[in-house]
């Protein structure tokens, strides 16, 4: 049996400021995740940036911080089997184009950029991100 594992998510602006935000939580509970961690924010640029700094190098760098930051969004940590993987599954692929039925970008997102969600990659990743966002008190209590 596989253990219980965390990942992080965000509700992007676009999904947010289209009142989608509800439909999509629902939508990850009813695939079997919990919602262990939850809060509505709004991005700075530097945190922005921090975040997909992985992308810093990419043509759309600037275009993505500048959305991410456009209005709130809500950052959670979410807990299941398999969580990042099934989170990734759910999530669908980053074009919606390309998204498979049912899945959160195939019924929600705008577009490649304007994609609705976002999910960790990899445990490791999950775990860092997750300490982006949320502190030590928070996830211990998690
Ligand atoms: P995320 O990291 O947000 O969960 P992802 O892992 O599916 O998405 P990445 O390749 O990590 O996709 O890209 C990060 C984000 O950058 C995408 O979700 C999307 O918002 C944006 N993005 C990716 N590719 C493009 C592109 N070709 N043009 C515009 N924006 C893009
Ligand atoms: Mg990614």
């Amino acid at each position: 049996m596989s253990e219980l594992q965390k990942t992080f998510s965000i509700i992007k602006p676009d999904a947010v400021s289209t009142g989608k935000a509800g439909k999509i939580i629902s939508l990850l509970e009813d695939s079997g995740f919990r919602i262990v961690g939850l809060r509505m924010t709004k991005l700075s640029q530097s945190q922005a940036e921090g975040f997909y700094a992985v992308h810093s190098e990419r043509p759309f760098y600037r275009s993505l911080v500048t959305f991410m930051t456009e209005g709130p969004v809500i950052v959670m940590a979410l807990e299941r089997e398999d969580a990042v993987k099934k989170l990734r599954e759910v999530m669908g692929a980053t074009n919606p184009a390309n998204a498979a039925e049912g899945t959160v970008r195939k019924l929600y997102a705008e577009s490649i950029e304007r994609n609705a969600i976002h999910g960790s990659d990899a445990p490791e990743t999950a775990a860092d991100e997750l300490q982006y966002f949320f502190t030590a008190i928070e996830l211990n209590q998690l």
